[in-house]
């Protein structure tokens, strides 16, 4: 790393050795998780930099912008709409909180038996190790599940300026009237943080920003329908991770590369693992940077992912907003409307769920389905129940995993999940 970056961080407040280690174990897992993997698409090589610059170039850029005026805002969830975060001219991040820092710290603030995504979003800050969150002129909570609604009492004592979102939990009219009215009040700080005052014209510009980021992994996602598959699970779910804080544009023109690539592979039937290896879907719970190890686990086993209905995958992205209002209120109304179709377990009851996760098995060809649930997060380990039960009603072959960040059940859980992908071979 260059010195730029040193003092880069250490002006962000960064604790240069906790960081430093941080990085050390990121770059030996992407080393023998992804750069270990054999024929990937050349076009992977865009997504090995992002990776190496995750710290330093793209927090440089994010600076830079800071510079010019911009302002930065991180988000923990897809109900933050990035639409209007680019509508006021700022620029939207996710704060990935995919592995475990500062632990014993964290246990001093939150009940051991809180799920690891909320820890770990409380140890990157405590560990001060996270230049985005850093970064950011205002940072987003919302109110989904009750352990982040209650973490984010405690997190506004450690953020300056932590905004909180309420959200509705049922698909109903108040639900709606809720999301909208929040969606009004986000819009409202949003000025107030930029200066700028939202116009039609701006909205619809950043509708079409993100719908064009969102439509180039529909057409990464439709292409892994192919038997051989041309690209790896763990390759697609690293393009959804940097979904989540990468340049719109440069994203949407590089996974639109790849896709090109992918298309010839796919003309060539060629793969990154033999026709006919058994396909999984992953379902449940998010997995953000840099939580590989399911993937990676599953993948080892001689089985390839072709799907992740996740928020980190097509729960998060699956939905165009409507570009066509022409006013504020009414393109306001078309991100409400697509928001609201997010199906995530907070929302009782959550029927479009299932029905999703089975569209997926039909769409990917997927032989069988692994449901993955965080340790302690309710809301999917239970919703897990009822979608086994669904999908053995389909004779869908299903894999209820719980798990944490640690890799101290890598052993048990590889043991599972090779006993499963022998049970899907034909
Ligand atoms: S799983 Fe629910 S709470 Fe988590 S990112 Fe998705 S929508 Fe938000
Ligand atoms: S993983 Fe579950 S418990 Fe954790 S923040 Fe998400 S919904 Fe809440």
């Amino acid at each position: 790393m260059s010195d730029d970056y040193r003092s880069m961080w250490t002006d962000l407040g960064l604790d240069l050795e906790a960081h430093d280690a941080l990085l050390g174990v990121l770059g030996n897992a992407y080393r023998e998780i992804y750069l270990a993997q054999q024929d990937r698409p050349e076009g992977m090589g865009y997504f090995d930099f992002v990776m190496s610059e995750v710290h330093g170039l793209r927090i440089k850029e994010l600076l830079d912008e800071k510079a010019a005026g911009r302002k930065i805002v991180g988000s923990y969830c897809v109900f933050v709409p990035e639409e209007i975060v680019l509508a006021a001219n700022a620029t939207l991040v996710g704060l990935c909180s995919g592995a475990d820092f500062a632990m014993e710290e964290v246990e001093m603030l939150l009940p051991r038996n809180t799920c690891a995504l909320i820890k770990s979003a409380f140890g990157f800050k405590i560990g001060k190790v996270c230049p985005y969150l850093e970064s950011a002129d205002m940072v987003v909570g919302e109110n989904t599940c009750d352990g982040k609604k209650k973490a984010y009492e405690s997190l506004g004592h450690m953020i300056e300026n932590l905004y909180v979102m309420d959200l509705p939990q049922m698909k109903s009219d108040q639900g709606r009237a809720l999301l909208k009215a929040e969606y009004d009040r986000f819009k409202a700080a949003m000025e107030v943080l930029t200066g700028v005052t939202i116009t039609a014209d701006a909205l619809k510009e950043a509708i079409r920003t993100v719908n064009a980021k969102r439509a180039a992994l529909h057409r990464l996602l439709s292409l892994r329908a192919a038997d051989p598959t041309p690209i790896s699970g763990l390759d697609a779910l690293l393009a959804n991770q940097v979904f989540f804080y990468d340049n719109p544009a440069r994203f949407t023109a590089s996974v639109n590369a790849i896709c090109d690539e992918l298309e010839k592979r796919v003309a060539q039937q060629q793969g990154v693992f033999a026709a006919g290896t058994p396909r999984i879907l992953i379902s449940g719970c998010p997995q953000a940077v840099p939580n590989w190890k399911l993937p990676w686990i599953i993948e080892s086993a001689g089985a390839v992912i072709v799907g992740e209905e996740s928020c980190v995958g097509e729960r998060g992205t699956r939905h165009l907003t409507d570009d066509t209002g022409r006013t504020v209120d009414e393109l306001m109304a078309a991100i409400v409307d697509r928001y609201f179709q997010v199906d995530c377990a907070i929302f009782t009851p959550n029927p479009d769920r299932l029905m999703h996760i089975k569209e997926m098995v039909g769409a990917y060809h997927a032989d069988g389905v692994i449901h993955y649930g965080l340790q302690f997060c309710q809301p999917y380990l239970m919703e897990a129940i009822p979608v086994e039960k669904a999908l053995e009603d389909e004779n869908i072959p299903c894999l209820r995993i719980e798990t944490d960040y640690g890799m101290e059940d890598a052993g048990q859980l590889k043991t599972r999940v090779e006993a499963f992908v022998e049970l899907l071979k034909p």
